[in-house]
């Protein structure tokens, strides 16, 4: 196999709240803008590490996630790779991949994961090697992305998936919700001593200005209300102490859209 370098994430804001990231490989000079939220941002960042645009990696359609797609291959040449259940929808898509897909990203294999919910066709990409993986709108920290094109069933089945990764993986978000996410998850689950310390942390670095992204499977397993049907005080707050795993997934995802 012969060794391979780790993958060096690169982050930057985009627009109100989404991040932008770029993902830059050594060995074969590979870099993909994960999503083009921002044209401008994401060349100020290639410009900043030096790193030629090789790949685009869309999430989900939504604008904030594909809406660079077109200039930025117009001036780069990038090939655009995206969810194969939504190909239509994806501007310029060269590469149509679906669930368990591998893609050879350089040395790098990055498997996809289709993660229906938040859009009928949305994807995660995750890179084992290096352990990270970038969620788009299925995930946020102590948070998940709004059902606009799915069911609650369909969403949980999606962050079962994620639940199935290592602990230690290292999780990018496309947004930066982390604050208001921490009073929702605080109102649901109000003597969790993990989530209690966590929202501390957030405040203080939200304070001064700093991102609550990356976060890691572990630290969303114990304090992210979406991954916790299980938890016995998040079932005692909204009151459906034998409900199924579902049932207790779309009852929060309710109430977070009504907090
Ligand atoms: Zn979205
Ligand atoms: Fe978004």
């Amino acid at each position: 196999m012969g060794t391979k370098s780790m993958l060096e994430v690169h982050q930057f804001p985009c627009l109100e709240d989404n991040y932008g990231y770029l993902v830059h490989d050594q060995d074969s000079g590979f870099t993909a803008a994960v999503d083009t939220p921002e044209t401008e941002a994401i060349e100020r960042a290639l410009k900043e590490k030096s790193w030629q645009l090789t790949h685009i990696l869309n999430t989900h359609h939504h604008f904030d996630h594909a809406g660079g797609n077109l200039e930025l291959k117009e001036k780069t040449d990038a090939v655009i790779i995206g969810p194969r259940a939504d190909a239509k929808r994806i501007p310029g898509i060269d590469i149509q991949l679906g669930n368990d897909d591998i893609y050879l990203f350089g040395k790098q294999e990055m498997t996809v994961f289709e993660t229906p919910g938040h859009t009928s066709g949305h994807c995660v990409y995750y890179f084992a090697d290096s352990g990270i993986i970038f969620v788009g709108d299925t995930l946020f920290a102590l948070g998940c992305g709004r059902l606009f094109e799915g069911s609650a069933e369909q969403m949980w089945n999606s962050i079962q998936k994620l639940l199935t990764l290592p602990d230690e993986t290292v999780v990018y978000c496309a947004h930066e919700y982390t604050q208001a996410n921490a009073q929702f998850a605080l109102s649901i689950e109000p003597k969790n001593k993990d989530l209690i310390k966590r929202a501390a942390e957030i405040d203080k670095l939200r304070a001064n200005n700093q991102p609550t992204i990356p976060t890691t499977i572990e630290l969303e397993r114990r304090t992210n209300p979406f991954m916790r049907p299980n938890s016995i005080t998040l079932r005692e707050t909204i009151g459906l102490m034998d409900g199924t795993d579902v049932e207790i997934f779309a009852e929060t995802r309710q109430r977070k859209d009504n907090f």
